[in-house]
This record gives structure tokens, sequence and C-alpha cells, in this order.
């Protein structure tokens, strides 16, 4: 048998060199699970078009979260999905979008090292997108973008680029480009090959080879699309004057992006967005760990939790810890070390996620996800090494955007009720603040579903009927600062207004962004975060 002393410091290197860990941002119906599917498709990952497809709307054919309980099996299948191309691993980690939109959405990013933005060229960027992408610019992640639909009549190309320079604030560097839109879609321009893909409607197929024609004077060209051909050359020209080029040193620190366009549910323009993320993406880094950075290749295993999935069994109170691996070699029956806990588990049933399936895991290098099943003894942002004390950073909390109440039917159900809540804080299902002043307690989230699920679980894992009511706070923010008497001077005179979080941080609970505004501006020496670190 195979032990991590056998393993030579190339294999490792070798291993991660060759990994991709990327997950897609994208506003609800922009393509993002069609776009899934054809990348699975072109890996061979899966055979049929449609897999995805089916999944998604098993999950989303009801609001209701006992309902989508039911598909949890599923659910945690489509969380990671592994698979080969161009002898590469690919790990695309899945974004909660829709109504299961919640804080693991913005955390998931915290544990990729790109992003595919898709964006529905008919509509441009919209709300989530920003959302996603001002999480993704906290680490400075490399942005690969997508138009989607150009199969429709979509917005203007060049209109498209401003909006995402001026709306997202990075730049844009278009790779290829569009040759008309909707019913007159003829294909697209490879900026820096110089050449011309013509679109075919329809591909169900991985392998399908479109048409290409080099060079943009290519008599070819303008002998099929006369019309096309010299107004696709007037854009050229003016897309080289006025946008950028492609620059891989400010890909790489997030600050410009290469744009391609296509049409996902065509399968047309996929491939050029793989290969941009083998070619220029990068494969997992150095990660910050409190007492030192570490690399990828280091011999030592060592990664974090940054998801947690309750309730496979809920007869069990089963839950799995998403765990992305920062170094080493992971092998299956391997003891780690849980390190907040400092406890050696041996890790014998991880699983790991392939596209098609949950399977068990034999081996997982930086950059890979592991799942491990516990018993509610896992928080976000734990640790989990061969010994060294490698507590990893960069795991945050975000400040909710939506607060609820909490009231409970029976007031002797209230030890259980902050059990079952400090446990679900934990957890990251849900943000737990409790008021300097009065005795409810505020919960705050980042989507609706997040109440229903933590009402849910409350009533059957903790035996609490809880009510939740509307609040007039509209966001919350984590306050610091040097200057401890002013810090006293502030809990003095806006208690009303502070809480603590489940770590016993101070919040500042504004009940509008014109008080917030008003707040921060009277409290120059305080500081205002939108995210905490992991106590
Ligand atoms: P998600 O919500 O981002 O996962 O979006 P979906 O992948 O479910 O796509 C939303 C809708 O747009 C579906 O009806 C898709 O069939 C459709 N769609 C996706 N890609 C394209 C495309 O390239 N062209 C057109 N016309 N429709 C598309």
């Amino acid at each position: 048998m195979n032990t991590s002393s056998s393993v030579s410091d190339r294999d490792i290197a070798h291993e991660v060199a060759r990994r991709r860990t990327f997950g897609i941002i994208s506003h609800p119906d922009a393509g993002k699970t069609t776009l899934t599917e054809k990348l699975l498709l072109f890996s061979g990952a899966i055979q049929l078009a449609g897999t995805v497809k089916a999944r998604k709307s098993a999950r989303h054919a009801t609001s209701d979260w006992m309902d989508i309980e039911k598909q949890r099996g599923i659910s945690v299948a489509s969380s990671v999905m592994q698979f080969e191309y161009r002898d590469h691993v690919i790990n695309l980690l899945d974004t909660p979008g829709h109504q299961d939109f919640s804080e693991d959405t913005y955390r998931v990013l915290t544990a990729v090292d790109t992003a595919l933005m898709v964006i529905d060229a008919a509509r441009g960027v919209e709300a989530q997108t920003i959302k996603l992408l001002d999480v993704c610019r906290m680490r400075h992640t490399p942005i690969i973008t997508f138009m989607n639909k150009l199969d429709r009549e979509t917005r203007d190309p060049l209109e498209l680029l401003d909006e995402v320079e001026s709306v997202l604030k990075i730049q844009c560097a278009p790779i290829t480009w569009p040759i008309g839109m909707g019913k007159n879609f003829r294909g697209v321009y490879h900026l820096l090959r110089d050449e011309v893909m013509l679109f075919e409607a329809g591909s169900e197929r991985a392998d399908q080879e479109f048409e290409v024609i080099s060079g943009i004077d290519n008599p070819r060209l303008a002998e099929r699309f006369p019309q096309e051909m010299e107004q696709l050359k007037m854009e050229v020209e003016l897309v080289h004057g006025a946008s950028n080029s492609f620059d891989a040193e400010q890909f790489l620190a997030g600050t410009l992006t290469p744009v391609f366009f296509g049409s996902a549910i065509n399968n047309f323009g996929v491939r050029e967005i793989l290969d941009a993320l083998l070619d220029w993406a990068q494969p997992p880094g150095a990660r910050d760990a409190t007492i030192r950075t570490v690399a990828p290749a280091e011999k030592p295993f060592s990664g974090f939790v940054f998801k947690i999935q309750a309730n496979m069994d809920p007869a069990h109170r089963d839950r799995i810890a998403f765990l992305r691996v920062c170094s080493g070699r992971f092998e299956k029956g391997m003891k780690l070390r849980h390190l907040r806990l400092q406890r050696d588990v041996r890790i014998s049933s991880v699983v790991t996620f392939m596209a098609s399936s949950r399977e068990q895991v034999e081996e997982a290098y930086a950059g890979d996800i592991i799942g491990l099943p516990n018993h509610g003894n896992m928080q976000i942002g734990d640790s989990f090494s061969e010994g060294e004390l490698l507590q990893f950073t960069g795991i945050p909390y975000f400040a909710p955007d939506l607060f609820r109440m909490v009231r409970i039917k029976n007031p002797l159900k209230l030890k259980q009720l902050h059990k079952g809540l400090q446990q679900l804080g934990e957890e990251g299902a849900v943000q737990v603040f409790k008021p300097l002043q009065g005795s409810d307690l505020i919960l705050g989230a980042v989507g609706v579903l997040q109440f229903d699920v933590v009402a849910s679980r409350l009533m059957n894992e903790y035996g609490v009927d809880a009510v939740f009511e509307g609040t007039s706070i509209s966001s919350a923010r984590w306050v610091t600062s040097e200057d401890k008497r002013m810090l006293a001077e502030f809990e003095k005179s806006l208690s009303h207004n502070l809480s603590h979080d489940a770590a016993g941080n101070l919040a500042y609970l504004a009940t509008s962004a014109v008080n917030l505004r008003l707040t921060e501006e009277r409290w120059p020496k305080l500081v205002f975060h939108t995210t905490r670190e992991h106590a």
C-alpha cells in the first residue's frame, strides 16, 4: 500500500500543478446550470446533456425547504464536481443560487482560486453578480467572463463591456468578439488567434467541432458573410482602439477579466473558457495561516472547513464538513489533527465528489475538496493538519442583509433554543446576535431560505418551536477600534443599536443605509467591518 512517506515532493508538486479549483458567479437564470452541464460534457464526466438540469429542477420544483431537504443527497453530490480535462483535475464548486442563496454561496468563493462570471448578454450585470464579485474582490480572485445567450437578441457588446467596467470595477479584455446576435448570430472572432469560429445551433455533443476560418481578411469569410464581415472589421478596429488587451499579470491580480462571448445552451464558446481556465488561471497557491504561509506542495497535509451541510440523515445528526485541501496529500484512513479541539481524528469514510456521484476518496491534493462526515463537532473555519498549529485565515462571516427577531412559544425551551442557535451559528447556517439591551435574539442571514432551514432544524433537532418576526434592522457591521475609550463610549451611547454575535464580537445593527452612514461619520475613530474572521 502507498503511504505518504513514499510520496515524493515531486509527485505532490505535479498533482498540484495540474489542479484548477473554480466557482461560477452569476445572477439566477444567466445560464450557470447549463454551462456547468456543458463543461462536464466536455470532460466526459457525463455523457448526456440534461443530467445537471434534471438535478436542478428536482431541487427547485418546490420552494419548501423540507422537500429540498429530501433531495439533500443530490445537493451534496452537486456541491462539488470534480472532472478531468486535458490531463488536468478540475474542481467546480457550486455556488448556490435561487432560493438556496445563503452565506454558503459567499463562503464557497473563499475556497476557489478562480471565478467564472456568467452574464446574460441580454440583461447585463445583475444584482447577485455584483454581490458575488464583491466577495471575489476581497481575495483578488481572478475572473474569467462569459457573455451568454448570443443566440438571442442581446445588448450591444461594447455597451456590455462598459457596464462590467463601470459597475463591477474590473477592466475587460475581450478575447472573442461576437459576429451578429440572435437570429443573425454567425459566430465569434478570436482576437488573439485571428480566426473566426462559425456558430451552429443545437449541439448536445462534446466532440462537436465548429468550423474555423483563419484570418479576418480571408476571402471565404467575405464571400459567405459580406455584410457581417464589414461590420465586424469596423467593430474590431474599435475594440482594438478602445479596450484593453489581455495581460496575465493583471488577470491574476483580479483587476482585468478576459471576456468570451458564446451560447452555453449551444455549447458554443464553452471549450474556449475551459482552455482559458487551464492556460491562464493558476493552480492552487499558498494560503495564509495564523503562524505562517502554507505552500501547496508541502508534504504534510493541511486544510480548512468552509462549508457544513447538515442532516444528511436527520436521525443521526449526520453532517458533512467540506474541507479544502491546502497542502500535502490526503489518503483514506489517515489520522488528522482537529486543531480547535486539539484532537486526532481518523478519517475513514471521507467522501469526494466526482461529477456523477458521491464516491469514496482515495487521495486528494491542494485545491481538492473532501467531505468529512461528523456529528456536529466541526465548525466553519476549523483547520486540520498532521499536527502543526496551522489555523487558516480568510474564511469570513459576512454581514447579513436580512434580520429576524426570535421568539419561542414555550419559555421552558429557552435553554434548548440557545443551544440550538449556538450550534447552528457555528455551522454557518445563520448568524445570531444578542442585543446589549433586552433578551430577544436576532438572527441574520443573506438568503431567506436560511431562516426556514433554521426554524425547521430547531424544531426537528432541538424540539424548539420558534417564531421569527420582522425587525427594523437593515444591515450589520462589526465594530472595532484601537481607541478602547472611544469604543466604551460608543457602547454606552448606542447600546440600543448594539449586539454581540455568537463569538462575542461587538456589532452595530443599523436601521437604514443613512443611519449607518451617519453613525460611521459620527464615530470616525471606529472601524465598521462588513466581514469578520472566524474566531
Ligand atoms: P441558472 O439559473 O444560471 O443556472 O440558469 P440556467 O442554466 O438554468 O438557464 C436559465 C435559462 O436560460 C434556461 O431556460 C436555459 O435553457 C436558458 N439558456 C441558458 N443558456 C442559454 C443560451 O445560450 N441561449 C439561450 N437562448 N438560452 C439559454
